[in-house]
């Protein structure tokens, strides 16, 4: 008798040990566990019946317990710049975005880890959705494998970034396998060069990753001192600009990475100043740092604005001048919304615990 599809284990969900462990389980040898990724990553088949090399018994154990299943597309826009934007079936109603940015050199594949965001950071679209759930492992090692299928030949996703909808070090559980599969030579075969977490700084989660994961890490900084900090990205009263530095610095030894990258997003008047350019550099300097500075992209409701090209420009001068590197990231696909900061998908807000305009819990998995 088959499981009903539900209770099916999805294949994409497993790390290598984990589909090891669940080959021997349904009574063949561990190193099927290769095989299988490879028809599962390599050749992209969903279809476990097509799996010619494995033992036909096998195959209906295989078949009756275990599934390969991607996200469902509800939507897919493409940008005048040939970015494209896939909207995707969490549940019900509830849907999460993932982009792909061509460029000449590479293509960058942004996927989201959870259904919207409780941290609530007062800049971004996706806060103002609120938090429904966070992603399970193979909607996250999903999103890669539907990309890889779904782009046309010559638009290979050659970087994957964790810079769409959701806090990844917030789901926690959940990325790591998802990075272990990204990485996994079976597996999506990615350097570790080219996948990157970013984070609004939850700084006990980056000591924890420091110890399982070796990714490129980039942080979301945006503020040279804490009372601003405070506001735009909120999580900083729990874990300040003092405690989120050497936290990136220790990532970095433990990881032998050459650098953290800390975004900045350009808001007009608000934090794009000569002077705190000079107070970020007094920060950075004479550590492994980047700075990609992210003109803001505005999204209905926002009382922001994007500081102007000449300001920006400054901003990095400033920053080049005293030894900090820097670089403005180029906004792509602002004509479907799929530029930073403005995946908003459909989200049922349900653990964002408000009091007035304050947020005074927030759902983080342990
Ligand atoms: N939660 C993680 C992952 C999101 S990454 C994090 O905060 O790092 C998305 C990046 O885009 C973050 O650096 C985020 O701060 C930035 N961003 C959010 N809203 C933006 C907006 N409206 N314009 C430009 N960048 C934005």
């Amino acid at each position: 008798m088959s499981t009903p599809a539900a209770e099916r284990t999805n294949l994409l969900g497993l790390p290598r040990p984990a589909l090891e462990a669940f080959v021997a389980q349904l009574g063949s040898r561990p190193f099927r566990a290769r095989q299988l990724m490879n028809w599962i990553y390599k050749r992209g088949t969903a279809e476990l019946a097509e799996m010619t090399d494995l033992a036909r018994d096998f195959r209906t154990r295989l078949a009756a317990a275990a599934e390969v299943r991607a996200p469902a597309i509800v939507r897919v826009q493409h940008s005048a710049d040939g970015t494209v934007k896939w909207l995707l079936r969490a549940d019900g109603a509830q849907a999460f975005e993932m982009v792909f940015i061509p460029e000449p050199d590479r293509g960058t594949l942004c996927i989201s880890s959870q259904v919207g965001c409780a941290l609530d950071c007062s800049f971004c679209a996706t806060a103002q959705q609120g938090f429904n759930r966070n992603l399970t492992t193979a909607e996250i090692v999903g999103q890669v494998w539907l990309a890889m299928r779904e782009l046309p030949a010559e638009r290979r996703v050659t970087n994957v970034v964790l810079m769409g909808m959701g806090e990844p070090l917030a789901n926690f559980r959940n990325v790591v396998p998802a990075l272990d599969i990204l990485l996994d030579d079976f597996g999506c075969d990615l350097s570790r060069r080219r996948v990157t977490l970013s984070t609004s700084g939850l700084v006990p989660q980056i000591y924890r990753l420091a110890a399982v994961s070796n990714v490129a890490l980039a942080v979301s900084l945006h503020a040279p001192d804490d009372a601003l900090r405070n506001e735009l990205v909120p999580i900083n009263r729990k874990h300040p600009i003092a405690e989120l530095l050497p936290a990136c610095w220790h990532y970095l030894d433990e990881q032998n990475g050459r650098s953290v990258t800390f975004e900045y997003v350009m808001l007009d008047a608000v934090n794009d100043s000569p002077a705190q350019a000079r107070a970020l550099a007094r920060l950075l300097k004479g550590h492994p740092a980047k700075v990609n500075l992210i003109p803001f992209n505005p999204f209905p409701g926002t009382r922001y604005t994007r500081s102007p090209a000449a300001v920006i420009q400054r901003f990095r001068d400033e920053l080049l001048q005293r030894g900090v590197l820097a670089t403005v990231r180029r906004t792509r696909g602002e004509d479907i919304d799929a530029a930073c900061g403005q995946l908003a998908g459909r989200v049922i807000d349900r653990t964002t615990v408000r009091l007035g305009n304050k947020i005074i819990g927030v759902a983080v998995q342990p």
